[in-house]
């Protein structure tokens, strides 16, 4: 069995909704757990209504209006505007909707749970025109309320998932998943244990395929590969808005990813690794409109690979703080005084490293530094643009970056396992970071 999850985008339209129909037929020989987010635009739009809903109602109940019609349409393309009685689904779900915004507008106030309350149809909507288009091509798909299986806490829009409580649910209705059959879910909802609806947290359905592949395997179901569906053909070498020669990596490792995303790449949200990582199960991205393509395979196993480099990414606004080691020997004082201004504020830690001579920390900022530097003569403080490549024991290459690094002007910090960091005092223009990705690539690929 496989679990796939599609994008917004991938259920965007009609047309896509067909494609992603295709791409389930193709790869579902043994079964599948067939996840969605929520029709592109559709969450936000939710939100937006929510947040108008007190201050004016009329505005929030017009953008429910244009969701409702959005969504009929996809429907009615889909089924050849044959079917009046599916829409009879669809209608009352927006029922349900315009009932609750009305009510928050009555209470003048709303909650975290509201929230909720009213996102998780975008889900619900996305899954239940799945369901009604397998129908009506006479596919004997099931669908689901993924709320009955994830289960979390009580913090509302990013609750964390109770993967004790969840592994009960699953446990109990394990013949579900037993029947080599397909069953549509949708990503992003979940339940407290109070049974209130819960989301994961934007971009959350991602996660939500690792979860299910988890709990599915450790419920005894095997589970072969964790297919994340999108619009782009895979993990890209580096941005490809920016760098014109991006390619499409073919196979990572989970520790890689987990780099790239904790450096604030776009690769996939931030927690959908570890489930995967937990079942072993490897994860393949894939392009819902380019279903023929490979995408790139997110190797879970801990065997040797061969070296590679894999990735280059651009981190603006970083400092680096140098802390001597012989002038004064506070500098592990200074050292857990940053880190916990890092918790407090929006510092984020990139790379520490101590020497007998001095302790070198990096650090993101996302606004000006509040820490007081002038107290600390023996502190150097420099702002810097950092540059970490990315690679499967990428130390095997340290001679080769080093000498592109050389070409390029740029600074040696240090490195971990599996990442050079590089450091510039300005950002790259887009023309610079061109010729240094094509440079660091052009032996490797
Ligand atoms: N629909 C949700 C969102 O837009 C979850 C997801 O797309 O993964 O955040
Ligand atoms: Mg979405």
């Amino acid at each position: 069995m496989i679990v796939l999850k599609f994008g917004g985008s991938s259920v965007g339209t009609a047309d896509s909704i067909r494609k992603v129909m295709n791409c389930i037929l193709q790869n579902s020989e043994n079964g599948s757990v067939v996840l969605l987010s929520a029709v592109s635009g559709t969450t936000d739009k939710l939100i937006e209504a929510v947040n108008l809903s007190v201050s004016n109602l009329s505005q929030s109940l017009n953008i429910i209006e244009n969701l409702q019609i959005y969504h009929q349409n996809i429907l009615y393309e889909l089924t050849n505007n044959q079917t009046n009685s599916y829409f009879k689904i669809i209608d009352s779900y927006f029922d349900e909707i315009y009932e609750k915004v009305n009510a928050f507008n009555i209470l003048g106030e709303i909650t975290q749970q509201n929230y909720d309350s009213i996102v998780f149809y975008g889900e619900f909507l996305s899954t239940a025109i799945l369901y009604i288009y397998s129908r009506f091509l006479k596919y004997d798909f099931s669908l689901i309320d993924s709320r009955d299986f994830i289960k979390t806490n009580s913090e509302f829009t990013k609750a964390s998932v109770d993967f004790e409580n969840s592994s009960l649910e699953f446990k109990k209705n394990k013949d579900i998943f037993t029947q080599k059959s397909i069953i549509i879910a949708q990503g992003f909802i979940a339940s407290d244990l109070r049974g209130k609806t819960s989301t994961l947290g934007r971009g959350g359905s991602d996660y939500s395929a690792t979860v299910f592949g988890l709990l599915l395997k450790e419920n005894g179901i095997n589970i072969s590969e964790i297919q994340i569906w999108t619009d782009v053909s895979g993990i890209y070498s580096a941005d490809p808005r920016i760098i014109e020669n991006a390619f499409i990596i073919e196979t990572i490792t989970n520790s890689e990813i987990r780099i790239l995303s904790y450096l604030g790449a776009k690769v996939l949200h931030p927690h959908t690794i570890t489930p995967a990582y937990l079942a072993k199960i490897p994860i393949r991205v894939l392009n819902t409109f380019k279903p023929e393509e490979s995408g790139t395979l997110i190797d879970m196993s801990d065997n040797k690979k061969q070296a590679t480099i894999n990735s280059i990414i651009q981190i603006e606004n970083c400092c680096q703080i140098k802390i001597n080691n012989n002038v004064n020997n506070s500098c592990f004082d200074i050292e857990q005084k940053l880190l916990k201004l890092s918790l407090q504020t929006d510092l984020k830690p990139l790379y520490s490293s101590l020497t007998e001579n001095y302790l070198l920390l990096i650090l993101q900022k996302y606004s000006d530094l509040i820490f007081d530097i002038e107290e600390h003569k023996h502190i150097e403080y420099l702002e810097i643009n950092c540059i970490a490549i990315v690679g499967y024991d990428i130390m095997k290459f340290i001679n080769q970056i080093l000498e592109i690094a050389k070409e390029f002007n740029l600074n040696f910090l240090g490195n971990s396992e599996n990442c050079i960091f590089l450091s510039t005092k300005n950002k790259l223009s887009n023309i610079e970071f061109n010729n240094l990705h094509n440079r660091i690539f052009s032996n490797n690929k």
